[in-house]
């Protein structure tokens, strides 16, 4: 078992990992099945990933979810087919370059970011219809959940192309799950618009929504969100859930009001997820 601890920067932002070794989710995985098979002649057909390990099928585009800051969040099956894949398309390979490094990946890598996203898309499919078995990964989290992701896996159904998520970390679900707010039924807006009008516009259209309401926001913008809120959803609940999976991860609730007052006390430094409650019956 290698040991692995190590930082790694993405835009001046720190990704943290812990000093867990590489192998060791494997080992658990396979004690796991132990414990339920007993019998040794039953261990040894045991011992596979439980599931079963198929191998990759060809043509196929593998959304391949991957830490929103913690590294120990990265699945077993998401290791598997990066080192099984045959290329890796990244938002930016770069940081992906340095993800597959710290789990001693390597892979040919292609780059499909925002402004190539189309002649990229089309490759994809290209590659895709040749056979390839292709991993898309975002800079972090489930690919296509706000991210330039979306399109490409657009392209590839539209090319009659086998998409296959490959589920693990995603910002939404983590916020969601811990910040006490009704789960039973959500929203998820996504980032708004940058434009003042528009972005009021959009949080109108969804004041009467009769469930929790996710929203991505920038650093830059969570002020301008929170006054944008005092004025539009003054008697809400809002939980803002700032860095997560990470050293510095916080929940913070309180209203619209109360949370404004708070931020504006410090830099809004770090990634959030904004949750509003739903509106009293
Ligand atoms: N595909 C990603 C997912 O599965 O959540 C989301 C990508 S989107 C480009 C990035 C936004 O997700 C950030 O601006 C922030 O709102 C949210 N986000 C990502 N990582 C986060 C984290 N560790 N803590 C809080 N919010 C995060």
């Amino acid at each position: 078992m290698q040991s692995a601890k190590c930082k790694m920067e993405r835009g001046g932002k720190q990704i943290y990992t812990s000093s867990v070794g590489r192998c060791c989710c494997a080992a658990q995985d396979f004690r796991a099945e132990r414990q339920l098979c007993p019998t040794d002649e039953v261990v040894q057909q045991e011992l596979r990933p439980i599931g079963g390990a198929a191998p990759l099928r060809a043509g196929t585009l593998y959304l391949v979810a991957t830490p929103i800051g913690n590294l120990e969040d990265m699945t077993l099956r998401a290791l598997r087919v990066l080192r099984e894949c045959d290329v890796v398309a990244a938002e930016d390979t770069r940081y992906t370059g340095q993800l597959l490094k710290h789990f001693g990946i390597s892979k040919p890598m292609l780059s499909y970011f925002q402004f190539n996203e189309a002649a990229r898309s089309r490759e994809i499919v290209e590659r895709l219809k040749r056979g390839e078995k292709i991993a898309l990964v975002t800079d972090a989290g489930t690919p296509g959940i706000s991210d330039p992701g979306e399109r490409v896996v657009r392209s590839a159904l539209a090319g009659g192309c086998r998409v296959e998520p490959v589920p693990g970390p995603c910002a939404l679900v983590a916020a969601l799950s811990a910040s006490g707010l009704p789960t039973d039924e959500f929203h998820f807006v996504g980032f708004l618009a940058h434009k003042s009008g528009r972005r009021r516009r959009q949080l109108e259209a969804v004041k009467e929504v009769p469930g929790t309401l996710v929203l991505y926001e920038s650093p830059h913008r969570i002020l301008k969100l929170l006054a944008e809120l005092v004025d539009l959803y003054p008697d809400r609940k809002v939980v803002l859930a700032r860095e997560l999976t990470k050293k510095f991860e916080e929940f913070k609730s309180g209203s619209p009001a109360e949370l404004l007052a708070a931020m504006e006390k410090r830099p809004a430094r770090g990634e959030f997820v904004v949750l509003v409650a739903r509106p009293c019956p």
